[in-house]
């Protein structure tokens, strides 16, 4: 199998040349695509890419729908108890940390950003319980792009398309920042995990219905004939 993505590569040409076209192909079949969390301003982003950590995007989305009516300000999520916090958040799972960070952090925004949001994964990265993936969502969201955002999908997406040969998060990271143009950072990972969870199944992936199977992918199941 090995052998066969090796051949496949060297048929379709290098990761360089094909990532253009990849990221072209990709966005003309979604261009919508964007985060799937529901958030009105940059607090609820944050709050919200906190709360995902573990859980589904769908959850989060019917958590903070009643999360954020009550709770509009940092100084709202101070003003109660954290078991309050908690039995709102709760079907998010870890909600005694998560609870307990995104207080943290709210205190912190106050003390030390004026109640703002920060924009660099540096800043961000100091709130309690913000971690490098968190505050590279955020960045990216808030315009500022400092890395690309590897989930399950982007994963498993960029190995099958040859654009990694990496296991880590961190080092499949490093290499797409050296690959991906840098004003596609933010959307990159949209693409792929759209595409990941429409057509690239991590079981059954759908390669006859791939816009990348023909001449792009060289892990496509589709007889070299067809290709
Ligand atoms: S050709 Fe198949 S393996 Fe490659 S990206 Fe498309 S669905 Fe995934």
């Amino acid at each position: 199998m090995r052998s066969y993505i090796a051949e496949a590569r060297k048929r379709l040409g290098p990761k360089k040349q094909r990532i253009g076209p990849i990221i072209e192909r990709l966005t003309a079949e979604y261009p919508e695509a964007t985060i799937a969390l529901r958030f009105r301003n940059e607090l609820e982003l944050l709050v919200s890419v906190m709360l995902s950590a573990q859980t589904t995007d769908v959850n989060v989305n019917r958590v903070t729908e009643n999360l954020f009516e009550k709770y509009r300000r940092p100084d709202d999520y101070l003003a109660v108890p954290a078991e309050e916090l908690e039995r709102v958040i709760y079907r998010t799972g870890f909600f005694r940390q998560k609870a307990k960070s995104i207080q943290g952090t709210m205190r912190m925004l106050i003390e030390e950003f004026d109640g703002e949001v920060p924009r660099t994964v540096e800043e961000l990265t100091r709130l309690p319980g913000v971690a490098r993936k968190t505050a590279n969502v955020v960045a990216a969201e808030l315009g500022n792009p400092q890395g690309i955002v590897v989930d399950t999908h982007v994963r498993r997406l960029s190995q099958r398309l040859g654009l990694t040969k990496q296991e880590d998060p961190v080092k499949i990271e490093r290499d797409l920042v050296k690959l991906v143009p840098r004003a596609d950072w933010a959307r990159f990972p949209h693409l792929l995990i759209w595409h990941g969870r429409r057509i690239c199944d991590a079981r059954r992936p759908r390669c006859e219905d791939c816009p990348l199977a023909v001449d792009l992918c060289p892990s496509s199941r589709l007889p070299i004939a067809a290709a």
